[in-house]
């Protein structure tokens, strides 16, 4: 069931979504080479915290094997879901960054990639593809259209790229809870409702270099390309009005 937000809800979800893009400002000059993702696990966590938020992702899933970190950090070929570890950043790394903030009961939802040093043309330009894709179904996602232009949008402009689409994981709903329906498929498949005004949605393109398909490791969580290339994967929380879409999370990787 898609739950609908009235606006006093979109202002305290907006309000974590902010809290969250000015999180993200401040962790992208931090994220370098030498760099153990770990620490970086540790600096968001007692960010979000000082803040007055609580981090979304820490402790998701089954209880026997939740998810250990406040952001995901997926590096190269792991698409998303990455766990931080003592491994340290390297030049020519693409590193997505994937991180909530539940901030009094409103949920954020926001990831970036970045290229570190020196990385090949054909990463840099997925990296800005994907970007690109997601401002293209962000595009898409307009009230009185059909979920299902989302997808066709991403997959298109992806396509166009020479880039894959990753349909084995989705964007969301969001706002209320980390996940809600509808799922937002980065393809146009599965059901097709009509876009309400009041929906919070995840939009969140995974594209990859090489074939689409993903695996997960046998830690529970980590998802890589299924044949190592390279993955990029950008998100924003975004609310739909009547007459207008609203990006709620902020472009971090830009001069305000
Ligand atoms: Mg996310
Ligand atoms: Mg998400």
């Amino acid at each position: 069931m898609i739950r609908l937000k009235n606006n006093k809800q979109i202002d305290g979800i907006r309000e974590s979504c902010h809290m969250l893009s000015a999180m993200f400002r401040e962790l992208i000059p931090l994220v370098k080479e030498g760099t153990e993702t770990l620490d970086l696990d540790h600096w968001v966590h007692g960010w979000i915290i000082k803040a007055g938020g609580k981090p979304a992702f820490l402790g998701v899933g089954s209880p026997k094997n939740p998810f250990p970190g406040s952001i995901c950090i997926s590096v190269n070929d792991q698409v998303i879901h990455g766990i931080p570890s003592k491994r340290k950043i390297a030049s020519g790394d693409l590193v997505s960054l994937d991180c909530g903030i539940d901030l009094g009961g409103y949920i954020s939802d926001q990831a970036i990639t970045l290229a570190i040093g020196r990385v090949s043309p054909e990463a840099a330009a997925l990296v800005r593809v994907t970007e690109e894709c997601l401002y293209k179904g962000i595009g898409a996602a307009r009230t009185g259209d059909r979920l299902l232009q989302i997808g066709r949008a991403v997959q298109g402009h992806a396509h166009e790229g020479g880039f894959t689409v990753v349909h084995q994981f989705c964007g969301h709903g969001v706002g209320l809870a980390l996940h809600e329906d509808p799922q937002v498929h980065n393809i146009p498949r599965g059901p097709n409702p009509k876009l309400s005004a009041g929906m919070v949605l995840a939009i969140e393109p995974m594209i990859n270099m090489g074939v689409p398909e993903v695996k997960t490791l046998d830690d529970g969580w980590t998802v890589v390309t299924a044949d190592g290339a390279y993955s990029a994967h950008w998100e924003h929380t975004v609310a739909l009005f009547p007459d207008r879409t609203e990006i709620l999370t902020e472009d971090v990787t830009k001069v305000p």
